[in-house]
């Protein structure tokens, strides 16, 4: 059913604990924890308690949610030291786009210069 945990899911493991990671912040609807593989000094994914495989499907059923993501990320940066020098945020959406972990999860990414377009 949509939006309930994921017995196959990493990061359905991650919001019950059940697999480590390094939380940097938890809201009653999110989670953020810095990305195991950084590509920035700054790599913290902010992901929905709730299930959805992508963020357009997490937009679609609990748009709440996104508006969630997106002010935590701000509180990342900012804690992070990164707010002031820029930072990016990011939702790559189907494996075209990069996507290889199917929760929805938002990058934040900062620290360094960052390029655009993105690779
Ligand atoms: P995607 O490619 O946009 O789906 O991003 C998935 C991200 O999850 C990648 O940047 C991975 O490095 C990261 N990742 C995969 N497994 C873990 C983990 O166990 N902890 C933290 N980050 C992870």
């Amino acid at each position: 059913m949509a939006g309930e945990p994921q017995a196959d899911c990493l990061f359905c493991k991650i919001v019950a604990g059940e697999v480590p990671a390094t939380i940097v912040r938890e809201t009653a609807t999110t989670v953020a924890f810095r990305d195991i593989n950084p590509q920035a000094p700054t790599h913290v994914l902010i992901i929905p308690k709730v299930h959805h495989p992508d963020a357009a499907a997490l937009a679609a059923a609990e748009p709440q949610v996104v508006a969630d993501i997106l002010c935590e990320a701000r509180k990342v940066a900012a804690e992070d030291g990164v707010e002031d020098t820029g930072y990016r945020v990011v939702f790559n959406t189907g494996s075209g786009a990069g996507q290889t972990v199917f929760h929805a999860h938002l990058h934040v990414l900062g620290g360094r210069g960052l390029q655009w377009p993105p690779g």
